[in-house]
């Protein structure tokens, strides 16, 4: 095997090729841009090389620093990753050129379904049956138009070297027909240099079903289907294996010509052949057709892995050294059901933008493969793909898999940037998808799953006590309370001002959110809010997240991220009866809001009680030992004009 190999991508895809390398005994060299000197797949590396700037044509589209990077630390061969140089042919070459071992199909099987006008002449001739379409070299707008109207509206406008759902335009009447041909030709000119566009039948109701291919160089086997009909902007978002509803006969006539595809072209490593499927009537063994062959790791591949239980990461190592394919196809066989969900930062409600931000917590439960290149404290930066982590589940079976999927996002924390958590959770709840009756359109349709969750009071009361400080945030060691005992905080929800009132009580508070009090109470569990647990709430910098289904962010004006309590000389009081364990400031003592004061011994557990604001110590009249009732000043800060 490969003694070394360098790893030329980022994030989540190679952290996971890491992973495998660690495992078979190959060491791994990172490479890096200065946006991702911290990142967590440079502190994975056995070593790693800066490549340059931020940007990516600056950095990780950079193939000759990254083959000189793979020369000097003794590289034999170098693994893509997807996206980047994964599939630009002109790299392999250079790879090759410099004696190194490209990762991945040759040159020549890339530039054969590089393009998807090309590939799809060359399926055709293969026997693979590929959508009805356009594919002419005349690219003169009135010719396209024609063609257009021949194949029969609505019609896709498609990039030739499109890709990521880029330059690709739905056409549902002619009339609209110029207007979509002239952006898509500039989208696809910026993104991919190359204006060229073919045009497609549009199939309705449409299914994305594709098809993990692995060939050697002289044979080629597949590791059965994978369904991403959830998609939003033409983009994956759910993916799950087996496809819902796949019968054995269309599985073998979709493998089959999937295996057809990769021999037609001698291919040597992972791939996958993408279908299109009309789903109005069920699967049928005539209603696939070939859109496009990805010549590189897919995104989604942890589903197949999950099902057959195949690294995939490990059959592209062995077969890139010149091992043949691990197994045949008759010893490869499918268990259970897997999904997997993207967890990205993305604006949702704004049409799933991507978003930026430093991730302030990071927390995935037992029960999934958890695929990341992030962690609490890394940075969301604008410079790459917004993706936070895949995570992955495997059941018995579909109903198995997708509760799974529904426990584990519901117990997924993620706090510092907006992301689409509240989004992947109504989906894997929504009805149709439950039922496995999707198709691409279904989010489209479902404007609901798009529309952010509407703080209810109990929830809002217990992010305002979190953010004024008054209960510590999780893992809820405690809590502080300080007069006076009735407080009024805004909490912003959006675009809203939200005001809360909070009155002190015997072991928690009564909290007026509007006009509905909630009675939020703490016991050894964390806070109850009218008897019914409540979720984690975690408070980072201006702003508070709740945790759990429907997550929840609100943000913290101004005056409250200050420190809480206004007017007055705030004293801290004992929440509840209990001992003194500790007083951690003294008369005179200028405090920060936030800072340690009294710790009290109570209901077996400590309760940090802490500042509620800046300010100077005027009274402590509590010692360690002193025994207190609820409810009494124990510290008072002086009084602020
Ligand atoms: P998949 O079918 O695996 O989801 P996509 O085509 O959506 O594949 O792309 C996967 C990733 O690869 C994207 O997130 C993107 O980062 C990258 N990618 C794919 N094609 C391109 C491209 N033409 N230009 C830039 N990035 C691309
Ligand atoms: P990309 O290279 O951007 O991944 P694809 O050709 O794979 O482009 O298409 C992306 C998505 O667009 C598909 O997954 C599917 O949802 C939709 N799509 C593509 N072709 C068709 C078609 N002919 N009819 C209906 N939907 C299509
Ligand atoms: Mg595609």
């Amino acid at each position: 095997m490969f003694d070394r190999v360098l790893i030329a991508n980022r994030g989540e895809i190679a952290c996971r090729i890491m992973r495998t390398c660690r495992a078979m005994g190959v060491g791994t060299v990172a490479v890096y841009s200065d946006a991702d000197a911290d990142a967590l797949h440079v502190r994975m590396a056995d070593q790693a090389v800066r490549l340059g700037p931020a940007p990516v044509a600056e950095s990780y589209l950079r193939g000759d620093l990254i083959i000189a990077a793979a020369l000097e630390t003794g590289c034999a061969a170098i693994h893509p990753g997807y996206g980047f140089l994964s599939e630009n042919p002109d790299f392999v070459d250079a790879v090759t050129a410099a004696g190194l071992v490209f990762i991945g199909p040759s040159a020549q099987a890339i530039r054969a379904m590089g393009l998807k006008d090309a590939a799809k002449a060359l399926m055709a001739d293969a026997g693979v049956p590929v959508v009805p379409g356009y594919l002419g070299a005349d690219q003169s707008p009135k010719v396209l138009a024609e063609e257009a109207g021949k194949i029969g509206y609505p019609v896709l406008i498609k990039a030739v070297a499109g890709g990521g759902g880029k330059g690709m335009r739905l056409v549902e009447a002619p009339q609209g027909f110029a207007e979509a041909l002239e952006s898509a030709k500039a989208e696809a000119r910026t993104a991919f240099g190359n204006a060229d566009v073919l045009i497609e039948k549009y199939v309705q109701r449409p299914r994305h079903i594709e098809v993990q291919v692995f060939g050697d160089g002289t044979d080629a086997v597949h590791l059965f289907e994978r369904d991403c009909s959830l998609q939003r902007r033409h983009q994956k978002v759910i993916e799950e294996a087996p496809a819902p509803g796949m019968t054995a006969a269309v599985r073998e006539a979709m493998g089959d010509a999937a295996v057809r595809a990769a021999r037609a072209i001698g291919y040597a490593g992972a791939g996958t052949i993408e279908f299109i499927v009309d789903a109005s009537d069920g699967l049928r063994v005539d209603g696939f057709w070939f859109m496009e062959m990805n010549t590189r790791l897919q995104v989604e591949h942890p589903v197949t892995e999950a099902i057959t239980g195949v690294d995939l990461v490990e059959w592209q190592l062995r077969v890139a050294f010149g091992e043949p394919l691990p197994l045949r196809q008759d010893q490869l066989a499918i268990r259970g059901h897997a999904i997997e969900a993207r967890l990205y930062a993305e604006d949702v409600p704004a049409g799933f933008l991507p978003a930026t931000g430093t991730l302030a917590h990071l927390a995935f439960p037992q029960g999934a493969r958890i695929d990341s290149g992030v962690e609490t404290g890394s940075e969301i930066s604008p410079w790459y793909d917004p993706m936070i982590a895949k995570v992955t589940v495997h059941g018995a079976d579909r109903a198995g898999a997708l509760a799974a999927m529904g426990r584990v996002l519901a117990e997924t924390q993620v706090a510092g940037t907006v992301t689409n958590l509240g989004f992947l959770q109504r989906l894997v709840a929504e009805p149709d998808f439950q039922a496995g009756r999707m198709d691409t359109g279904l989010i489209g349709r479902q404007a609901g799953l798009a529309t952010p969750a509407v703080a209810d009071p109990a929830r809002t009361a217990l992010a305002a006590l979190v953010a004024a400080g008054i209960a510590e945030d999780m893992p809820w060691q405690g809590f502080a309370l300080w007069a006076p005992q009735r407080q009024r905080v805004a909490l912003m929800e959006g675009e809203t001002a939200v005001a809360v009132d909070m009155m002190a009580r015997p072991g928690g508070w009564d909290v007026a959110v509007g006009d509905v009090t909630v009675a939020l109470r703490r016991d050894a569990g964390g806070w109850r809010a009218d008897g019914a647990r409540m979720p984690q709430v975690l408070r980072h910098g201006a702003a508070v997240t709740v945790f759990g289904p429907d997550p929840l962010r609100f943000a913290i004006p101004d005056a409250l991220a200050r420190g809480g309590a206004e007017g007055g000389g705030d004293a801290v009081l004992a929440p509840m009866p209990g001992l003194v364990a500790q007083v951690a400031v003294a008369v005179g003592q200028t405090v920060t809001a936030g800072d340690r004061m009294v710790v009290l011994e109570a209901m077996k557990m400590e309760h940090v009680l802490r500042a509620p604001r800046d300010g100077v110590v005027a009274e402590v009249a509590v010692a360690q030992g002193d025994q207190v009732k609820a409810g009494v000043a124990l510290v008072t800060l002086a009084v602020v004009d």
